[in-house]
């Protein structure tokens, strides 16, 4: 049940009542029970100033891309109150024609678009409006008797709409039934399957009025549960890596592009996709229509893809000829995934897209479960208002802006040697452009490197088999697959010649950068083998397999053949499309191994600066392990689709190695 968080005293003494309506806003934000990525908004009226210095009227709205649980004042847009009044005495318009209006209404051009809701906030005759996708609001309502539940709470405090998809016609409809049938009384508005609305004075009293209404649907919910019995543990079946692989594979296909898939399954998700009636529970449709754009409009319940598609195509064709327009098709790929061996799988483009998906369906799964179970049964939209949502006007306009994604979106990466050096350099370039990367690192910095769900840091040390094999099984869960591997964990060892050669020192040289190299790529092997875009493999190499140094035994011979590894890989795998190639750096002393005082103490031995010492090659080129890192990541894109088992050099050109 929703706490009042409201605290005075976090607000500035000088804070406006734009403050207030940001502070209420994230406080509404932060509850997931209320509120769902980017989902609700909020709105205060007060005065601007215009550039002529006079006070006009305004509403500041929650503008469209921001989340509440995060929003700024900029995050608000301004626009006079009498052209959305006047805008709404329109009979029609067409929600295109309205974000056309509102975006021109704004008084500043860098504010952001208003949200679709705008009108409706427009006319409420209050100064603060706050809206919510409640859970509980959405259970009551997708049942047989959501209007009389709705009654019998609230009486008449509150204003019943049956739904209407948000934009023009319904703020239209909104007005009018404000008009005729509002109340003093009327503390809020409930849009039947969509959410919320309350209003006062001030944002606080707004969201007062907000939690009271939430928390008597609660208890009335509560009174209706059995008390809380022990629940039962289910265990999921543990995930075959390849197998999850290959059904990513089939996704990705039906997608048309990689796509990541994440699998949870804890006891709240077994227990639902265990339910003997969830084939047909699950597949009546959405909370509420907005969800569609994230998990589409039902799930695929079991694993056939091909199936899926072929019924997501059927319903397109049922209900495309509701628009005038004609419509793009969106992939009949599936967002969720049940089945009751392996839980949920998540579907999304990146890994923030499949962790939303993964969040709205487990609290559909729990409203669902508390309308079938316990509120007189499950009951979505019909289908039809459903597409209408998914092909909106708005929505078609949005995939022409898809045509730039980034090249690697949707891949997997799993890199080496990730928490630092060349290895952090691979992992965050393959990561800037799109892909999702499974960093592993025996240091515990690797889960630090960068805050982003397209990164998951592990620990494991490359020669120890069964953490590796933990890695890559955690790996496929968090993202479904593995397309590019990149081996930069190594080891320079002792410096010491053959005479003295201590063969410890050897032998952990030979288990770290060979050793582990050749099991690592046998245990990526049949991953890669079906990864939807062809597996590529890149392995850092160095300048000392084809230029040896003296005293450098151990390293020279482990990179030769490491070298060698990849290039009877490159052979071996052709015929699984996958490429193997070779990078062999030099001198790149951004990287654990060098430090401040070893480089200089070298540059001084060598009579050179620093600078110099730096550069010591035939181009006098510096080489950071960015460098490196972009060349890996330009190996594993499109530009080397015909390359396998090649040597790349990055050391500003070698006399010794030309
Ligand atoms: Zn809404």
């Amino acid at each position: 049940m929703p706490l009042n968080l409201w605290d005075q005293s976090a607000l500035d003494k000088s804070a406006d009542p734009l403050d207030e309506c940001v502070y209420g806003s994230r406080l509404l934000g932060k509850d997931p029970s209320l509120v769902l990525h980017g989902g609700g908004n909020t709105s205060v009226k007060i005065k601007y100033k215009d550039v002529t210095g006079k006070e006009l009227d305004a509403i500041y709205i929650k503008g469209s891309g921001w989340d509440l649980a995060t929003i700024e004042r900029a995050g608000f847009a301004a626009l006079p109150l009498s052209r959305l009044l006047e805008l709404l005495e329109l009979e029609s318009l067409s929600d295109r024609e309205m974000m056309r209006e509102l975006s021109a209404a704004r008084f500043d051009d860098s504010m952001p678009q208003p949200s679709v809701e705008a009108l409706l906030h427009a006319f409420l005759p209050f100064k603060a409006i706050q809206h919510s996708h409640a859970d509980v609001i959405l259970a009551l309502t997708n049942t047989p008797n959501g209007d009389e539940y709705i009654k019998q709470i609230f009486g008449n405090r509150v204003l019943i709409v049956q739904y209407v998809m948000p934009g023009f016609d319904l703020a239209r409809k909104l007005y009018q039934s404000w008009e005729q049938d509002s109340t003093p009384n009327t503390l809020g508005i409930v849009l039947m399957n969509h959410g919320l609305f309350s209003f006062g004075e001030t944002t606080q009293q707004a969201y007062l009025n907000h939690l009271e209404l939430i928390n008597q649907a609660e208890v009335f919910v509560k009174n209706i549960l059995p008390k809380a019995s022990d629940s039962k543990t289910l265990v999921s079946k543990k995930s075959d890596a390849q197998d999850f692989a290959a059904l990513r594979r089939k996704i990705s296909a039906a997608a048309g592009r990689p796509m990541i898939v994440k699998r949870e399954c804890d006891a709240s998700i077994m227990e639902f996709v265990k339910r003997p009636d969830l084939s047909e529970i699950a597949k009546r449709g959405p909370l509420t229509p907005d969800h569609v754009i994230r998990t589409k409009r039902i799930p695929l319940v079991g694993q056939d893809v091909d199936n899926y598609s072929l019924e997501y195509l059927k319903y397109f064709e049922r209900n495309h000829s509701r628009s005038q327009e004609p419509l793009q098709i969106l992939d009949g790929a599936p967002r969720i995934l049940l089945d009751p061996q392996l839980g949920m799988l998540a579907v999304g483009t990146s890994a923030k897209d499949a962790n939303i998906a993964g969040d709205i369906y487990r609290h559909t799964v729990d409203v669902v479960t508390l309308c079938q179970d316990y509120l007189g049964g499950w009951q979505a939209l019909p289908e039809e208002l459903i597409f209408d949502v998914e092909y909106w006007e708005l929505e078609q306009a949005k995939i022409k802006r898809y045509s730039s994604r980034p090249s690697l979106e949707g891949q997997v990466s799993f890199v080496t040697g990730a928490a630092s050096g060349i290895g952090k350099a691979c992992a965050l370039e393959l990561m800037a452009r799109g892909s999702a990367v499974i960093a592993v690192d025996q240091s515990a910095r690797v889960s630090e490197v960068i805050s982003n769900p397209n990164w998951y840091g592990v620990v494991a040390d490359v020669t120890d088999q069964s953490s590796v094999q933990q890695a890559i099984v955690t790996g496929i869960e968090r993202f479904g697959g593995i397309d590019i591997a990149v081996i930069a964990a190594g080891i320079f060892g002792k410096t010491e010649r053959i005479s003295e050669l201590n063969s410890d020192g050897w032998r952990k040289v030979m288990a770290v950068n060979t050793d582990a190299v050749v099991d690592l790529m046998s245990s990526l092997h049949p991953l890669l083998k079906v990864s939807p875009v062809y597996g590529r493999v890149v392995v850092i190499g160095s300048k000392n397999v084809e230029a040896p140094g003296l005293g450098a035994v151990a390293y020279s011979v482990s990179k030769a053949a490491t070298t060698q590894i990849a290039r009877i890989a490159a052979l071996e795998w052709a015929q699984d499309r996958i490429r193997v190639n070779v990078v062999h750096p030099d001198a790149v002393f951004d990287t654990g191994l060098w430090t401040e005082e070893t480089i200089s103490a070298r540059a001084k031995s060598y009579n050179l600066s620093v600078d110099d010492y730096k550069s010591r090659n035939l181009l006098r080129q510096e080489i950071r392990s960015e460098h490196v890192g972009k060349l890996v990541a330009e190996l594993c894109g499109p530009a080397f689709i015909a390359t396998t088992g090649a040597q790349i050099s990055i050391d500003g050109g070698n006399d010794r190695t030309i």
